[in-house]
């Protein structure tokens, strides 16, 4: 099964996209996942990336088209896959569609999870992750047991440096005017839905296994 995760940044899409992805044997590809990794690294990418990242605007197309045409060539991505965050405009979505058919893949839907905007601030603004294990919290609703202190190895959290408020306002106005137009190119070709995703993790997940459930 092939999926794709559209929403807004803190409409819980990675989340999801990793419990789904575990279940389903999936591959999880996150392009923010791959694009801080090369920051992490100061790759050439990397370095191309990192000052668009922290602007909150959207990194050029080619340099993430070619992420993903390598992962396809590479065939990382053959027993199926979630895109989270990848299409991000239309030229993405094109690319996209034209690489799978170039490789006789099917998309099997493009999963849109809903939330509002005052909702996606108030989520990133209370997000810290572990740098060591990745796991994630959301404050106050998802603390650690102790704060500022990962409960798996006790590292010291850390907050992504997009995740500040002002840069989180331009990741929103970046996400309608570049990407929320995808959401019409999927609807176009029959495979958008949506899932409300303004609701606890738990009930999002059960409504996106769910909508998937046709092919469990
Ligand atoms: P994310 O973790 O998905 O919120 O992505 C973090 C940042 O990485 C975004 O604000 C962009 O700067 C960049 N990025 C991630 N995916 C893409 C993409 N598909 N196209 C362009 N930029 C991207």
């Amino acid at each position: 099964m092939n999926l794709v995760f559209l929403g807004p940044p803190g409409s819980g899409k990675g989340t999801q996209a990793a419990k789904l992805s575990e279940k389903l044997g999936l591959v999880h590809l996150s392009t923010g996942d791959m694009l801080r990794e090369a920051v992490k690294r100061a790759s050439e990418l990397g370095r191309k990336a990192e000052e668009y990242m922290k602007r909150g605007e959207l990194v050029p197309d080619d340099l993430i088209i070619g992420l993903i045409q390598d992962k396809l060539r590479d065939g990382e991505l053959d027993g199926g896959f979630i895109l989270d965050g990848f299409p991000r405009t239309i030229p993405q979505a094109e690319g996209l569609k034209q690489m799978l058919e170039n490789n006789d893949i099917n998309l099997y839907k493009a999963i849109l999870f809903q939330v509002d905007d005052e909702e996606v601030v108030r989520r990133l603004s209370g997000r810290w992750y572990c740098p060591q294990c990745s796991a994630g919290y959301n404050y106050p609703a998802q603390m650690p047991r102790v704060e500022g202190r990962c409960d798996n190895d006790d590292t010291e959290l850390q907050r992504r440096p997009d995740d500040e408020e002002s840069v989180v306002r331009n990741r929103l106005k970046v996400y309608l005017k570049q990407t929320k137009p995808i959401e019409d190119f999927y609807r176009g070709e029959s495979i958008l839905t949506e899932v409300p995703a303004q609701q606890p993790p738990e009930k999002v997940f059960e409504a996106l296994v769910k909508e998937v459930s046709s092919q469990v």
